[in-house]
């Protein structure tokens, strides 16, 4: 049998369903599910992303018999809608819509009232007997098609409708008459005559074809391609085309069109949140071309009357409708409806984008309202946007100076540098510069800026706007419909009401909570972990196995990663210890002294100081475990390399400036990252790990002795490549370590183990087990030593990798579970052979990263250790692993 490529949906019948998500797209399958389950949905069909693939795949050519298969479906639909298309009298019109799998809001282009021409136009003025309905739906026709489909550049007609406007003296599309529209018409056409040297097509069927090519060929827009990128869609997904009568929300103040969230989309809170316009039609909600009324009373802060107030009973029915959505996909929508003559007919749900506040309380809510299991509320968060809470937002005890107040459409808090352009903020992001793009509003093109921006502000526009909804997307701050500024971009200034103006490079500040935009730069304070957030973690550790340990050297660190749930401590890098101002001297002595009698007294220095921050590690961590990483790095990181610090140094040290020279010059390495350091240090200056391992125990001796403390000291040794190097290590390690708890004749045990972050240690893990109690892979290096390449001198050349998809991200980001990840597996493996339950965990940054976690957990490690502020985001990423396997 031929495959089928278009699915028929109305009147109650449909031929796809809310399931077909892949096949018909994320619009195409609700607007077939809507109708199953009986909501007013205007009829049409949809024409499948297979049709899509197809369609690239033969060089842009549909299969035999897609011509004939619309036409049965059109005449289908002209059936139910007792219209016909193109017919003189009685025309159907319609939509053309695309939709694929993924929502990729603003990306392609609808075009509406299609089929409309010289003829048909008298015919929908004789049916709706309104001829200003039928010009305005005929010139927004015009506008629409030509361009999406004629690709004309669409300010030409925009500006002769301005021009129009203020000839008639009017502010609003909807002050023009019927004359005025059939007028527009006439000369719309003439300019697309005239910019594109053809007619603009008054066949239907031509209209149609062009259309659903237009839309088809919209997959590979820059804008679709751009979006794709960022949100890792895959091209070969394609998109479906749905085609549908035309529903008229323009018809008069009997009519209107709006957009809505079942549940608010920046709090979370359970209560109908939208917008909508009396008299329009399509996106003008959306545009920002008349400013939205709200829906319901308790919204209306007394500028506009709701619908509720004007409409009450499409309100009620759109009320009842939330509620049908709701119950029906247990999860928060997104809605586009149109009212025709008071009839109400449901356009579009999809599940709503939301911040990461609004997902964590809409998720906890749920639960409590019965819809959904806890196992659903975890993961209907993703782990990634949890970054959004865990940051600073403002002071409330802060000064500020607030210049303006827009909408809080997308909350956190933002300051930087003013900037009027994507491009341009794109361009300082790179240098480096926080800015905050202010645009008089944003579309599709500005979304790359959008990234590089902390905060987004815009002049025009509602909670709906594009930049409102991309923002919250993306998680960033962002204050939209900011009327209060007049923003010039040739100036490159935005004036506040008061006259006081603010040039680009200028430092304000955004609250997305409030809308409040500010002057300057405006403390902010640390972010609020309990209530929904609370709950939900609380959840998160319910279903997870995974630990979660945090990197984290100093007792701060420690104290913030605790608050963040961290369960120990994975990796605490011993040398940034070592740089503190009050011992720096004495490692640099240590460092420059002749022979071993001079290292050793100056270690003797730092030796109490090393104690004290164990001691402060372990007491902030009270008994939970931690790693301590031996010195790791090249000692001429510690030395002093200006000529002026060497100066400085050899006068406090009583050497000659030239001697000290000497040394550090000794010193130089050719390729450190793969030099003196590491374990080798411990090899060559075993003193220095002497000093370490006597500190750590010492400190941990004196708190189980003196406080009770129970710990187990986790000592990690850098950079093995040879089981040699660790057994020699390991026993001078466990000598020093037996000598102190023999001393202190406190009862303690202590684990020796080792970092796995060379290609030799995970190959021969097997022979390293031997002599390590625990591995902890540190995928940082490993990275660097698998690829064979220096994470400092990448960002001349990864960039491109990844731009031209040689590889699919950067493996520092990322963990590359094919390569580094198949060394970390065959560790895991080789090392459980020679000892069953040895300890494994990984602490590169690829520990806090949601789907390297995931990789973890099906390794069955232990624990990930990650940044104290991604301790969260890993404790639900884990949380996910585990639910996931379950699942499959
Ligand atoms: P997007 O994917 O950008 O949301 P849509 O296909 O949903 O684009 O179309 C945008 C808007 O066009 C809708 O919100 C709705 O207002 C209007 N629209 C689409 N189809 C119809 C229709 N059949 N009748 C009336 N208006 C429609
Ligand atoms: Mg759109
Ligand atoms: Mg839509």
């Amino acid at each position: 049998m031929a495959v089928k490529y278009v699915y028929f949906f109305g009147a109650g019948q449909t031929e796809g369903n809310g399931g077909m998500r892949n096949l018909l797209g994320g619009k195409g399958a609700n607007l077939a599910e809507m109708t199953a389950i009986g909501l007013p949905v205007p009829p049409g069909f949809t024409l499948t992303t297979e049709l899509c693939t197809e369609f690239y795949r033969n060089n842009r050519h549909y299969p035999e018999g897609l011509q004939q298969e619309v036409a049965d479906h059109l005449a289908r639909l002209e059936q139910a809608m007792e219209k016909k298309f193109g017919d003189p009298d009685n025309p159907l019109l319609l939509s053309v819509r695309s939709g694929s799998r993924a929502s990729m809001p603003g990306m392609m282009d609808t075009v509406l009232n299609l089929g409309l021409n010289d003829v048909t136009v008298q015919g929908l003025i004789a049916g709706s007997g309104n001829p200003r309905f039928a010009w305005d739906s005929y010139r927004r026709f015009i506008q629409m098609y030509s361009d999406v489909v004629m690709g004309m550049d669409s300010d030409l007609l925009e500006d002769i409708l301005e021009q129009t406007k203020e000839l008639r003296g009017v502010k609003l599309d909807t002050e023009l008459t019927a004359e005025d529209l059939r007028q527009l018409v006439i000369r719309f056409k003439n300019k697309v005559q005239e910019t594109l040297g053809r007619q603009f097509p008054s066949d239907p069927e031509e209209q149609l074809w062009g259309a659903i090519n237009a839309v088809f060929g919209s997959w590979m827009n820059p804008r679709a391609v751009t979006y794709r990128k960022l949100n890792n869609i895959p091209a070969d997904w394609g998109t479906a085309v749905n085609v549908q009568a035309m529903v008229f929300g323009n018809m008069g103040n009997d009519c209107a069109t709006g957009v809505a969230f079942t549940r608010n989309p920046s709090t979370g809170e359970n209560r109908f949140f939208g917008e909508f316009l009396l008299n329009a039609q399509g996106e003008d909600v959306v545009a920002g071309i008349r400013t939205p009324q709200p829906i319901d009373k308790a919204s209306n802060d007394g500028h506009l009357p709701s619908l509720e107030e004007v409409m009450p009973a499409c309100y009620e029915q759109l009320l009842q409708i939330r509620s049908t959505l709701e119950q029906h996909y247990r999860d928060m929508q997104d809605i586009e409806f149109t009212i025709e003559k008071d009839h109400l007919y449901m356009l579009q749900t999809r599940n709503g984008k939301r911040t990461a506040k609004a997902a964590v309380k809409i998720a906890v809510d749920m639960v409590l309202e019965g819809l959904i299991s806890k196992q659903e509320a975890v993961l209907r968060v993703a782990p990634e946007q949890l970054d959004q809470l865990l940051h600073p937002s403002l002071d409330p005890k802060a000064d500020k100076d607030v210049v303006a107040t827009g909408l809080p459409a997308s909350p956190g808090a933002a300051s930087g540098e003013i900037v009027f352009s994507a491009e341009d903020a794109e361009e300082a992001a790179k240098l480096g510069l926080k800015v905050v793009l202010v645009r008089i509003e944003t579309s599709p093109e500005d979304i790359h800026g959008m990234h590089a921006a902390q905060g987004i502000l815009t002049a025009r526009g509602g909670m709906t706007s594009h930049a409102a909804v991309v923002a919250r997307g993306m998680g960033k701050c962002c204050v939209a419909g900011c009327g209060g500024i007049k923003v010039d971009y040739k100036a490159q200034q935005f004036t506040d009401e008061s006259g006081q103006v603010f040039k680009r490079g200028d430092v304000i500040t955004l609250d997305g909570s409030t809308g409040e935009v500010m002057k300057g730069l405006v403390p902010t304070v640390e972010p609020e972990l309990t209530g929904d957030f609370g709950q939900l973690m609380e959840w998160v550790d319910e279903f997870r196995r995974l630990r979660v340990r945090a990197n984290a050297d100093t007792p701060n660190d420690a104290a913030v990663a605790r608050q963040f749930g961290a369960e120990g401590i994975g990796l605490c890098r011993t040398e940034h210890m070592f740089f503190e101002a009050d011992r720096i001297m004495a490692v640099r002595e240590m460092i420059l002294a002749d022979d071993v009698e001079g290292r050793k007294r100056a270690l003797s220095k730092i030796l109490p100081m090393q104690k004290g921050d164990f001691l402060g590690l372990f007491q902030e961590m009270k008994g939970l475990p931690v790693t301590i990483r031996l010195l790791d790095p090249p000692l001429h990181e510690f030395l002093p390399h200006t000529r002026r610090e060497i100066d400085e140094l050899a006068a406090v040290m009583n050497v000659s400036a030239e001697v000290l020279q000497q040394k550090v010059d000794h010193l130089h390495e050719v390729n450190p990252m793969l030099g003196h350091r590491g374990c080798r240090l411990g090899i060559t200056f075993p003193e220095i790990y002497d000093m370490q391992v006597q500190a750590i125990m010492e400190a941990a001796c004196t708190l189980v002795r003196e406080e009770n403390y129970e710990i187990v000291p986790e000592i990690m040794i850098p950079l093995v490549g040879h089981v040699n190097e660790l057994k020699l290590l390991r026993n001078r390690a466990s000598r020093v370590a037996d000598e102190v708890v023999l001393r202190s004749g406190a009862k303690i045990d202590y684990l020796i183990g080792t970092m796995i972050e060379l290609p030799r240690a995970a190959l021969t893990a097997h022979e390293i087990a031997e002599e390590a109690e625990f591995f902890s892979f540190g995928t940082n290096d490993l990275t660097q030593t698998t690829f064979g390449l220096s994470r400092d001198d990448a960002g001349k050349f990864l960039p491109f990798y990844v731009q031209r998809e040689l590889l699919p991200c950067d493996p520092f980001v990322m963990l590359d579970q094919s390569g580094v990840g198949e060394l970390v597996r065959i560790g895991c493996e080789k090392g459980r052979q020679t000892r069953p339950n040895i300890k494994l965990g990984i602490c590169g940054e690829h520990g806090g990263e949601p789907s390297s976690i995931i990789f973890c957990h099906r390794l069955g490690l232990d624990y990930v250790s990650c940044s104290p502020y991604r301790v969260p985001i890993a404790r639900l990423a884990a949380a996910h692993a585990a639910l996931l396997e379950k699942k499959a």
